[in-house]
This record gives structure tokens, C-alpha cells and sequence, in this order.
């Protein structure tokens, strides 16, 4: 079925059946706020942690994919370690990452995922990230060729940033991975 004979309750229905297949359980959230006190990047929101939660519980999925909020979680996994009700909030922001990734809808934090993808293609390549590398794609990719020079700079002299990449001994397996062929190395 395509998705534009869904109607908005039935849409709802899957990206709840979704959320429940995943083991988040949104709907027995009651908003007691504890998740949103202990988020340690709350301030940069812009829709609370709590709110994601009662959103989901809705089924309102496309106000969740247009948030930033689902870019800018750290998944440190604060918030479901608060839960009185063992919610799944990290996992909750997981899927909702997957979803906007599969649909095309445009990260409202571009770079984020831009990033994410730097690193997951310094790990295909090299089979381990190799920073320099991951740093100057990600600065030619996102043109933001200024941002965190000064720490840049800092880690370099301290000997954190090697100039060549190191290479491992899996690295062909580490590309089965990455082609999809890699189930013989899941335990
Ligand atoms: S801590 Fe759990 S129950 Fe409380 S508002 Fe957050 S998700 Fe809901
Ligand atoms: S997992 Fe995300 S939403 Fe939860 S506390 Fe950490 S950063 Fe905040």
C-alpha cells in the first residue's frame, strides 16, 4: 500500500504499531517531567523530552520528524534511566531518526546527520574512524570550515589527532558489514 492511501488515523496506528514493535511503550507516560529535568541538552530543544513523548503518544509523527530535538539528543540515555515507567525515550529518538531518514524529510540540524554520515564512512573506509580524515570531509561537506578550530588546534598539540590513519586487521569483514553481508559475523 502507498502511503498516500493511508489515512491520518491508520498513518498514527503504524507509527505507533513501529514504536511498540521497538519496546517504547509512549502511551503509559504521565508527563511527570522527570526525563525532561535530567536532559542534559534540554535548553537546546526545541520541543522538551517530555513532549516528544506525549507527540508520539498522539501519533503526531510528522511534528516529530520536523523537530530538532531528535537530531540533538545524545542518546546518553539520562532520560530513560529517570523514567518511573521504563520508557524507552532514547530508542523512542531513535526511530524517529530511522523514520525521518527513510522518508527524505529534511533534518531541521543538516550537519548532524552530515556527521554522522562522515563517521560511519571513515569506519567503512578505514575500519576504525580515522579523525582527520572524518574532520576535514566533514568540513568540506558542511562548508563550515571555521567551527572548533580553537579545539581543533588544542587536540592536535595535545597528540589526540594523528595526521595518518591507523588500519586494522577486520577491515574486510568491517565492509561485509557495511554491504549488508556481514550476518555470519552477528553473535
Ligand atoms: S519521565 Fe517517563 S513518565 Fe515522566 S514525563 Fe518522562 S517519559 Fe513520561
Ligand atoms: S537520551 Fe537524549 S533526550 Fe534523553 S536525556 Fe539523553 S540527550 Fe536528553
Amino acid at each position: 500500500m502507498s502511503t498516500e492511501h493511508i489515512s491520518p488515523e491508520q498513518g498514527n496506528r503504524k507509527f505507533l504499531a513501529k514504536l511498540e514493535e521497538r519496546g517504547v511503550d509512549v502511551q503509559s507516560c504521565f508527563q511527570c517531567g522527570r526525563c525532561s529535568a535530567g536532559c542534559p541538552i534540554t535548553e537546546f530543544f526545541d520541543v522538551t523530552t517530555m513532549e516528544v513523548v506525549r507527540l508520539a503518544a498522539y501519533g503526531m509523527e510528522e511534528r516529530l520528524l520536523d523537530s530538532k530535538a531528535i537530531w540533538l539528543c545524545a542518546a546518553c540515555e539520562t532520560c530513560a534511566t529517570r523514567c518511573p515507567n521504563d520508557i524507552e525515550i532514547a530508542v523512542l529518538m531513535d526511530v524517529l531518526r530511522e523514520l525521518a531518514l527513510r522518508k527524505g524529510v529534511k533534518p531541521a540540524e543538516p550537519n548532524i546527520p552530515l556527521f554522522h554520515q562522515c563517521f560511519l564512512d571513515s569506519i567503512e573506509h578505514w575500519g576504525r574512524a580515522y579523525e582527520v580524515g572524518l574532520i576535514a570531509g566533514y568540513k568540506l561537506r558542511s562548508r563550515d570550515f571555521t567551527g572548533d578550530m580553537k579545539l581543533g588546534l588544542k587536540m592536535f598539540s595535545k597528540g589526540k589527532l594523528n595526521l595518518m590513519p591507523h588500519s586494522i586487521k577486520g577491515k574486510a569483514e568491517i565492509k561485509k558489514i557495511f554491504s549488508g553481508k556481514g550476518k555470519e559475523y552477528e553473535r
